[in-house]
């Protein structure tokens, strides 16, 4: 077998998409694993939707995720590397142009007259009948001297593709053999428009003969698109290259994964603290599997498993809660230095924001690195797990500090007692984790209370929250002297508290 030469073929019409980034992924996968070459080619014939910046989005995620690609633009509006360029389908006009005089000339393909009135009064009649919508082949068979004419009177054909009859058998790699009737492809297809630009069904297809593409490894929306190709490839006199089509990415409803229903765009997951680590290894099994129960791979070690026989054909779920825990087990595997750099950023954001007063330093964070590494299931969620650290003026409401079960003279009892025994038992020099636990267990216990509900109180009053760290971690996180002021005002507040008679 050649070396596979495979690609991804975003349109910049849009950021990149969670389905769009899958695909590239299993392309380069499938190039690795095989020694293969992985091409990048912008798909960027729709003018009016795509942007400069789109494509740098797309481009800067996919560098991001760490899937590189070994012939095509690497920078937005950047030089392309490779000898198949350009990659870009605005700069190969002369190609598709070309390729359309050669079809016509051979008549696998003849100019369309028909105006957007009498296509339309078509359908309709279709319609009516109960029929597919199909082209009814009004200009088909024109005789040179009746497309002169036409063209004298100033009309412009549109170039439609003539589908021949019969049957189109092919292989999927994914989804086994696929037979389709091309009588059930709507009739000849337009390739140009009259105004001279060329339909994605040829460009994709002119390009991908020309780059010599062996696999055309994409989403299963594009399977119905397939038979057309395979005829074009046939009319270009090109060998048809494999197929091979991905399961679909579905919302946990089993509806289609789209915009408006989910979150798609590879930069938002990169915005709440994915880390790419994660999202690849994600991505790998949304429709993939390893064949054993292992789960967490890097992007080397799927490069060196991946397979088209273990994707699956049914469509892939999209499944939050696996992502974050995925994320949490890789921010697990980061070193210490590693996490604190990667979690500045996210710092920053709650500083601007107004959810913390001060971004911690490396140095400051360092020793929180055991406590809060565990915890995080994206780099995002640190204010929230232990942004009361970086809060100068915490205040609690009532209705928070007292706990579930308790009223507000016990709280307030609770936390006069604790501060006590925080200041009493534990010297202003040290202010350790296993000293601070004893003594307020053993008040818990003097007192008949629950120690959970005891700690709820503590916990409330010193961070603001029910959910945190371990409390004592927590406290010496924070530090004797705001630990004692919290409670200070906390209890403060509880005195303050109007009590319904
Ligand atoms: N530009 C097309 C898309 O983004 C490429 C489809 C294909 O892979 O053939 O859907």
């Amino acid at each position: 077998m050649p070396a596979p030469r495979v690609r991804i073929a975003p349109s910049p019409t849009g950021p990149l998409h969670i389905g769009t980034a899958r695909t590239a992924l299993f392309n380069y996968l499938y190039a690795r694993r095989n020694g293969g070459t992985f091409v990048l080619r912008l798909e960027d014939t729709d003018v009016a939707r795509s942007t400069l910046a789109f494509e740098a989005d797309i481009l800067e995620q996919l560098h991001w995720l760490g899937i590189t690609w070994d012939e095509g633009p690497d920078a937005a509006g950047g030089e392309d590397r490779g000898p198949f360029g350009p990659y870009r389908q605005m700069q190969r006009l002369e190609r598709y142009a070309e390729a359309a005089a050669r079809v016509l000339a051979e008549d696998k393909a003849y100019p369309c007259y028909c105006t957007p009135e009498e296509l339309d009064a078509d359908r309709k009649a279709q319609e009516a009948a109960h029929k597919p919508p199909r082209y009814v082949g009004r200009c088909a068979n024109l005789t040179l001297e009746e497309r002169a004419a036409r063209e004298t009177e100033g009309k412009r054909g549109a170039l439609r593709f003539r589908v021949p009859a019969g049957k189109i058998r092919f292989d999927d790699l994914v989804r086994g053999e696929v037979e389709i009737d091309t009588a059930n492809l709507g009739g000849d297809f337009v390739i140009v428009r009259s105004d001279g630009t060329p339909l994605y069904h040829f460009t994709v297809v002119v390009d991908d003969a020309a780059m010599e593409m062996t696999h055309i490894i994409r989403g299963e929306d594009h399977l119905s698109n397939t038979p057309k190709h395979i005829l074009l490839f046939q009319a270009l006199g090109h060998t048809v290259p494999a197929f091979a089509h991905l399961p679909l990415i579905l919302n946990p409803d089993r509806t289609k994964m789209s915009k408006r229903k989910s979150q798609t765009a590879i930069a938002d997951y990169r915005a709440q603290g994915f880390i790419p680590e994660a999202l690849v290894n994600y991505l790998a099994l949304l429709g993939w599997s390893t064949g054993t129960e292992e789960e967490i791979l890097s992007l080397d070690e799927l490069a060196g498993r991946f397979d088209l026989e273990h994707v699956q054909k049914g469509g892939a779920v999209f499944d939050r809660e696996r992502l974050e825990w995925l994320n949490g087990q890789w921010i697990r595997r980061l070193d210490a230095e590693d996490l604190i750099e990667r979690l500045q950023p996210f710092l920053e954001a709650d500083r601007d924001a107004g959810r913390i007063d001060l971004v911690p330093s490396p140095e400051e964070l360092r020793p929180l690195v055991p406590i809060i590494q565990e915890r995080l299931p994206t780099l995002g969620a640190i204010g929230d797990l232990v942004g009361f650290l970086w809060i100068e003026d915490l205040s609690v409401d009532t209705v928070t500090l007292v706990p579930k079960r308790w009223d507000r003279d016990t709280t307030l009892a609770a936390l006069r007692a604790a501060r006590e025994a925080i200041l009493e038992s534990i010297g202003p020099v040290t202010f350790e984790a296993d000293e601070l636990e004893p003594p307020l267990r053993a008040l818990a216990e003097a007192r008949g209370w629950k120690a959970g509900d005891l700690f709820m109180a503590i916990r409330v009053a010193v961070t603001g929250r029910t959910a945190t760290p371990p409390l004592f971690d927590s406290l010496v996180a924070l530090g004797r002297e705001r630990t004692l002021a919290r409670l200070d005002r906390a209890i403060a507040t509880l005195e303050g508290m109007e009590v319904p008679a």
